[in-house]
């Protein structure tokens, strides 16, 4: 019944109908063919709405399996999906509704009267943490039978995070998500025998495409958890055989007691991404549980790029090796880089996306004519292939006219004994245009700034040294485990006026 529909028909393909696509806490489990019973019946749903082929569904919901078949009911739909961070305010909202002008709205029953006001001519529905909602009431019946869509056609908007400016809807196709999902099953050989603990929200690329897509791909099961909880987490590792996490999901797990050998004897991968694994996380995890986390490379605007190998040397502090059919390059100055050089990353292949929706000029800014994407993320790849990331390039500081690349420093500070971890930013320098700034987290002890000036010299050129070391008591981190440096920047803009 899905087989026009270019992206469907593959994430249909695996599940066995009576198999278990998902195990929830409270709730019973829910199986492949329930899964896209209830998927068609949103669909036949959405299109009673009003809508149309290459119309956008707009989603701000709290993460449920309900939110998942809407999910798959507006790509059966012939819509585009675009989820929305469940933290945006209004104010945010306002600009992402008016610029995607979705036809359908679906949100929270308690923001409904909000969306109503803001929602400009789109049908407003309405789907609550528990799966009720007038999306659910309004039953228009099943079988349907999903839309046609080709390869080209857009199955999803994502917006980027907006760290400079506005946020940018990030164009997703139906190759887009179906080739880079059957890429990463491949590569993590996800088969149906697979049970992944789902705890990333699904309102960004990693829980939504990369940990839904990939186990629907390989007809496995998942435990899918509302959210991140060690407790839960650590309950269901003995009968899963794989997590997909953010850092702070494995800094978290190695403060529980429980997360022992023996806990984890039934699991196969752990992958780690969004934002960089401390080399001491991964090390910590290799001596407690036995197993080296897999970390992977990727984004909003192209899926995954690079993952270390399932088989083979897993490197701590690499983001590994391009994925099969990924083009990977490092240019600086219009100059393809050698090995080992630091460079922009750019990247091309089936998993880049199609563009900004309704931004031509950012669009060309960052996607080649011929199909390299200008990823903003600088780095390298060593002698064996591995790529290593060292920031975003607008995060790269600039002191006295040199270059400090901000994962240089903070790996060599994080080494010291006493540190946590630390952030490393630039900020206004009436000498040195920027000044390197420190931002640290203590483990215990005292640790002052003298230690790490110590520790530093001799290790590190004067000029990346920090100019002056901060401690604080945690990191700021969106949901993501992304640390937000231009917070950062922004609190300690005037430390040398
Ligand atoms: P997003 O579009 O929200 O997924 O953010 C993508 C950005 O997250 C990338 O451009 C990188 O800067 C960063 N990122 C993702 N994965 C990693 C990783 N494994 N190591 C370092 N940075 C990462």
């Amino acid at each position: 019944m899905y087989d026009q529909n270019h992206l469907l028909s593959q994430l249909s393909a695996a599940g066995a109908a009576d198999d278990v696509f998902a195990i929830r806490p409270a709730r019973p489990d829910m199986t492949y063919s329930g899964l896209f019973a209830g998927a068609e019946m949103m669909a036949a749903t959405l299109v009673e709405a009003g809508l149309a082929p290459g119309d956008r569904v707009a989603v701000q919901v709290d993460k449920s399996l309900e939110a998942v078949q809407l999910y798959l009911a507006t790509v059966m739909a012939g819509g585009v999906f675009l989820p929305l961070n469940t933290a945006y305010t209004v104010t945010e909202l306002v600009y992402f509704l008016s610029d995607a002008t979705p036809r359908v709205i679906v949100c929270d029953p308690a923001r409904l009267t909000e969306f109503s006001d803001i929602g400009e001519g789109a049908t407003v529905l309405t789907l609550a943490a528990d799966g009720t909602g007038s999306l659910m009431d309004a039953n228009a019946g099943a079988p349907f039978t999903a839309v046609p869509r080709n390869a080209d056609d857009l199955a999803a908007i994502l917006y980027t995070s907006g760290t400079t400016g506005r946020s940018k809807g990030a164009m997703l196709s139906h190759a887009n998500l179906a080739s880079n999902s059957t890429t990463l099953r491949d590569a993590w050989r996800f088969t149906s025998d697979d049970v992944l603990i789902h705890a990333l929200p699904i309102f960004h690329t990693h829980g939504l495409f990369v940990a839904t897509n990939v186990a629907l791909l390989a007809g496995a099961s998942v435990h899918f958890l509302p959210k991140f909880d060690a407790d839960a987490i650590v309950t269901a590792m003995p009968n899963a055989t794989a997590l997909m996490g953010v850092p702070t999901f494995y800094t978290r797990l190695l403060d529980h007691p429980e997360l022992t050998r023996e806990t984890v004897s039934n699991m196969r991968l752990f992958v780690s991404g969004s934002a960089p694994l401390l080399v001491d996380t991964h090390e910590k995890w290799a001596a407690r549980t036995g197993h080296r986390i897999l970390e992977r490379y990727g984004m909003t605007e192209t899926n995954m790029n690079t993952s270390n190998p399932y088989e083979g040397d897993r490197r701590a502090g690499t983001v590994g090796l391009p994925l099969p059919g990924v083009e990977l390059r490092i240019m600086s100055d219009g100059e393809q880089m050698p090995k080992g050089e630091i460079g922009v990353l750019e990247v091309r292949g089936p998993n880049v996306f199609q563009g900004y929706w309704q931004m031509p000029e950012k669009t060309a800014e960052e996607l080649r004519p011929d199909g390299w994407f200008i990823t903003g993320d600088q780095g390298f790849i060593d002698d064996r292939g591995y790529v290593t990331i060292v920031g975003r390039a607008k995060d790269m500081v600039i002191t006295g006219g040199f270059n400090v690349y901000p994962k240089e420093v903070e790996s060599l500070i994080d080494a010291i004994p006493g540190v946590r971890e630390s952030a490393v930013i630039g900020v206004p320098h009436p000498d040195f245009g920027e000044a390197v700034v420190a931002l640290v987290v203590r483990e215990a002890g005292d640790i002052s700034e003298a230690d790490i000036t110590n520790s530093l010299n001799g290790e590190l050129a004067r000029y990346k040294q920090p100019k002056q070391t901060l401690f604080l008591p945690e990191l700021p981190r969106n949901t993501m485990g992304k640390v937000q440096k231009k917070a950062l920047r922004e609190t300690y803009a005037d430390l040398f006026k």
